[in-house]
């Protein structure tokens, strides 16, 4: 590590914040000092919030028709080869039950943009979760609806909306997504969402096709000033029904130091070890943990959808991925001094 990615580290620890230009640095000067003295600082910083607490998440995929075609994402509406599903509100409650058993206090309905998820529909599911299960947070990571949608579906009992930006660079974001989908809706949406009350989630994938250090600095700074409640981020991996096939995946390491970046920015925000990251990496979701992130996604999906949605290869869903299997993910928290607990997990002083 030389003397300015030091004093850059230090300015992060102490402002919360840095320029485009110092975050590219740190980025650029990513090492294996770079990388302890990062996540060392990131765990002392979530500890002060969280202690060793790991919050788990119950991920429904609830559908994977899409109106969509955002070109790296293995659901979009032309992949003609994806088998398509969607769960109706029994099939969703039942998950919700089984979940709940296991000892989840959140559940994660997420699904491509599908009109069949009419406000109407959505606010009926969302109501009868909270009745039954009225200690337990829903979230809901559905896309990009309107302001007046997102209002009913939290007025119906929604607590949080997860909505990754993608990536706060207006060119990078075009060259992802067809024209009729825009980086200014995106964040129209995630304003939205915040205003009406949402604790809300942004995010992004690590080593997207085409992105540089550049647009990485750019969405740290974004994420600075927007303050989200929590924030995914995870390698990208490529789908091979879309036009990035033979791209090589993001990096594991690279996001584990971002991760803990951004939990310097910010120390109580949510921040996932995601699937992404189990996918790659047997270990991958412990080494986010201790990079700083504090939240894991285990899949409560019925069997027979969890390989339907398949957002890029390999998605993985059957080890520790799988709710089912939460036994195993407490143990192997535990074996990093970690605790999964069963609570709602909310943002702490926001
Ligand atoms: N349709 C919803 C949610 C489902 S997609 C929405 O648009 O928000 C959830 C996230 O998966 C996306 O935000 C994207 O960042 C990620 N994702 C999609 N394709 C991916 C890929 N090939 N590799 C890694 N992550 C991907």
């Amino acid at each position: 590590m030389d003397k300015k990615t030091e004093l850059i580290i230090d300015k992060l620890h102490s402002d919360r914040s840095l320029t485009e230009e110092e975050y590219a640095y740190l980025i650029e000067h990513r090492d294996e000092e770079s990388t302890c003295r990062l996540a060392s600082l990131a765990v002392a910083a979530r500890e002060q919030v969280y202690g060793r607490d790991v919050f788990i998440r119950g991920l429904i995929e609830i559908s994977n028709y899409c109106k969509n075609d955002c070109f790296y994402c293995g659901i979009r509406r032309s992949n003609k080869d994806c088998e398509r599903y969607r769960l109706g509100e029994d099939e969703i409650l039942r998950c919700c039950e089984e979940g709940y058993d296991l000892g989840f206090r959140t559940f994660v309905l997420q699904g491509g943009e599908d009109a069949f998820y009419t406000d109407e529909r959505l606010c009926g599911i969302i109501r009868t979760i909270k009745e039954r299960f009225p200690e337990c947070a829903v979230t809901l990571s559905l896309g990009e609806r309107s302001k007046e949608s997102y209002r009913r579906l939290y007025e119906a009992g929604a607590d949080r909306y997860l909505l990754r930006h993608e990536t706060a660079d207006e060119k990078h974001y075009a060259s992802l997504h067809p024209s009729e989908l825009t980086l200014e809706n995106r964040m129209r949406c995630l304003k939205d969402l915040q205003e009406i009350g949402y604790q809300t989630g942004c995010g992004f994938m690590v080593g997207s096709p085409g992105q540089t250090v550049k647009e990485l600095a750019k969405d740290l700074r974004w994420i600075e000033t927007f303050k989200p409640a929590m924030c995914g981020i995870g390698p990208f991996i490529p789908h091979k029904a879309t036009r990035y096939a033979d791209m090589k995946p993001g990096s594991v390491e690279l996001t584990c130091y971002l991760l803990s970046v951004i939990r310097l920015i910010q120390p109580n925000i949510l921040l996932p070890a995601t699937t992404a990251l189990a996918t790659l990496d047997d270990k991958g979701q412990e080494k986010g943990i201790l990079a700083g992130a504090n939240v894991i996604m285990p899949n409560l999906s019925p069997m027979e959808a969890r390989s339907k949605y398949r957002l890029y290869d390999n998605k993985a869903y059957s080890g520790t991925e799988a709710a089912q299997n939460v036994e195993d993910l407490k143990r192997r928290m535990e074996e990093i001094g970690y605790k999964v607990v069963t609570n709602r997990g909310d943002i702490k002083g926001n």
